[in-house]
């Protein structure tokens, strides 16, 4: 009887140890977010149309957050919660890594530097990246950027978009959009490089300045995920082209896009 218990307790021991033995890779983000009714996401809280924090309540609001709860639904079922975390530019990938967030959605685009380190969704938004300038400004476009001070954010693939283009632009990269911009207000620089979509956000928050020379890269955003996640890629996918094909995307797209002076939101419009 006894021989019998001590086998039991050796074999749910080995059993245990099984389970635990798996590292943070192996397991299952998706699985683990089933069994808590749960997605946590990072999003912006510096960026405005995208993920900004509402003085008024805390919290953080913009067309990412709003993808975050659409998809989470689609993912687990209509009693699926989503919650934020906010990061910057610089901390999207460590904390991916580490384990604090399941997933971002936080205004970055597809690179293939990035994808050595995390897996992304399919583009579920397409920016490209412009310039922010003071009305008065002479500078009309990237091209003419040598001998300039460019403003950009750290962590941000900005600021190595421009010295490709204008080698000898001098480039201060800052902690988040808000000191970028404040940045510029102040003279440390001539204009603010960063995607168009950030820029119109910023435009609108601050009417004596404005985005010059459309747009010189494609940034397609994707929705960043950790490696060896596959059923997790694959449930992201399948949500967004929900989204897209039942018109919920089209409708997100106006919410936030619709009253942006100067942005064609209809050219976003998928289906
Ligand atoms: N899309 C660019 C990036 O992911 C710039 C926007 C941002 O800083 O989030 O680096």
């Amino acid at each position: 009887m006894k021989k019998k218990l001590l086998i039991t307790c050796l074999l749910v021991s080995l059993l245990m140890f099984a389970g635990c033995g798996k590292s943070v890779a192996q397991q299952s983000v998706l699985e683990n977010a089933r069994k808590t009714n749960t997605i946590t996401w990072g999003v912006k809280g510096d960026v405005k149309l995208f993920g900004l924090i509402d003085v008024h309540d805390g919290r953080q609001k913009g067309f990412d957050v709003d993808m975050a709860q659409h998809l989470t639904k689609h993912i687990l079922g209509p009693q699926g919660k989503a919650k934020f975390l906010t990061v910057t530019s610089q901390s999207r990938t460590p904390l991916l890594k580490n384990g604090n967030v399941d997933a971002m959605i936080a205004t970055m685009n597809i690179t293939p530097e990035r994808k050595k380190v995390v897996d992304f969704s399919k583009s579920y938004f397409d920016a490209g990246q412009s310039l922010l300038v003071p009305k008065n400004s002479s500078i009309k476009d990237a091209h003419h950027l040598n001998g300039h001070t460019v403003i950009g954010v750290v962590g941000a693939s900005s600021a190595q978009n421009i010295k490709k283009i204008s080698p000898k632009a001098h480039v201060l990269e800052l902690q988040d959009y808000a000191q970028a911009m404040n940045a510029l207000k102040s003279g440390q620089g001539e204009a603010l490089t960063t995607d168009n979509s950030i820029l119109y956000g910023l435009a609108v928050q601050n009417p004596g300045y404005r985005v010059v020379g459309g747009t010189f890269t494609y940034e397609p955003y994707g929705v960043a995920l950790n490696k060896n996640q596959k059923d997790f890629v694959q449930a992201v996918n399948k949500a967004l082209s929900e989204m897209e094909a039942d018109g919920e995307y089209n409708q997100l797209i106006k919410k936030w896009f619709k009253n942006v002076p100067g942005f064609d939101y209809r050219a976003l419009y998928r289906h």
